[in-house]
């Protein structure tokens, strides 16, 4: 048996699709085109690519796309001062500060000062808050785009066994929080997790946010189960993902890539995002549920 591959990279080019032409409705209501800020200190490769690819996704679904480059060893004060700037900026709809920060600022600090209502990247507590409670505020790009991907392929989620591997705030929390809101029964493993492959026996849906190159083993894996492989890591054999991919193919019903899953619909989620937020700081009308 072979698993279904969870095309990310189509789904995701038919939400970029979509949110261009919503986009194109929001500049004719608005007179402008929604801004996203997109703020990096410091060098570091990884980022800098994912700094890139976020502008060139953002110009292309007709957006602004404003970016900020500054040097690594910039004072936090300065920082701060910047996102009051961008805070205060009508023509910026969505700041996103890209993590993880040089050593020396500190990142809370620096995310709890951006305004919660422009917060695309959804890391601020209060929207931490709004998603735990219920309320509408701004969903991790992540975990949203994660469980678009499980609803595109599985459907309703309601009552369906799901073990997330990982506990970050970035991730495998609001993941679970998500998941929780799709009434799945829900556990949180991590590092300090008893029995791992145990655990995850147990699950119909397995999100794996280790960081760790193929951890979780094919063996491990319910046969049906859905597996969606959050972890990005570069190995001398190429990038891989936290799961044993060849192995879960042989078990699972369906399985994401890595790379070509979780990666483009976050960037994708982080436009749907960023076109919320200009609707609802012009005050237009968006059906935000069917966007
Ligand atoms: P993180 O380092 O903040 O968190 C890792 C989590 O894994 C921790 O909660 C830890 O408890 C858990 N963990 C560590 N060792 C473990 C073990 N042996 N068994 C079980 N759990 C263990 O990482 P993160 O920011 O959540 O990212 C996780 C992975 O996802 C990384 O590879 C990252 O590059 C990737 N990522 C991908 C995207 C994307 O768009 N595809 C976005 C964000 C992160």
């Amino acid at each position: 048996m072979s698993a279904h591959i969870i095309d990310g990279k189509a789904v995701a080019a038919r939400l970029r699709a979509r949110i261009a032409t919503q986009v194109t409705d929001f500049v004719t209501a608005a007179g402008r085109a929604p801004g996203l800020a997109v703020v990096l200190v410091g060098e570091d490769p990884a980022s800098a690519v994912y700094v890139r690819s976020k502008g060139k996704a953002t110009r292309e679904a007709g957006m602004e796309s404003i970016e900020h480059r500054l040097a690594a060893d910039i004072g936090q004060a300065e920082l701060l001062a910047l996102i009051d700037t961008l805070n205060a900026d009508p023509a910026v709809d969505g700041i996103l500060v890209q993590l993880p920060l040089p050593e020396g600022i500190d990142e809370q600090a620096v995310i709890t000062r951006i305004d919660p209502d422009k917060d695309v990247d959804g890391f601020h507590p209060v929207n931490v808050g709004r998603l735990a409670t219920g309320l509408d505020g701004f969903v991790p790009c992540t975990p949203a785009g994660c469980v678009m991907l499980l609803k595109e392929t599985i459907g309703d989620l309601t009552g369906l066994d799901a073990v997330v591997i990982g506990r970050s705030n970035i991730v495998g929390k609001p993941m679970a929080a998500l998941l929780i809101a799709e009434s799945c029964t829900v556990t949180v493993a991590h590092s300090r997790t008893r029995d791992l492959a145990g655990v995850v026996a147990r699950a119909d849906i397995v999100v794996a946010a280790v960081g760790r190159p193929e951890m979780v083993r094919g063996e491990w894996i319910k046969p049906g189960a859905t597996v969606i492989d959050v972890g990005i890591n570069r190995t001398e054999a190429g990038l891989v993902g936290d799961v044993d991919f060849a192995g879960a193919m042989s078990v699972a019903a369906a399985v994401t890539p890595v790379p070509g899953g979780v990666g483009p619909m976050t960037i994708a989620c982080l436009l749907r995002n960023t076109l919320i937020s200009a609707h609802r700081r012009a005050g237009i009308a968006f059906d935000e549920r069917a966007a």
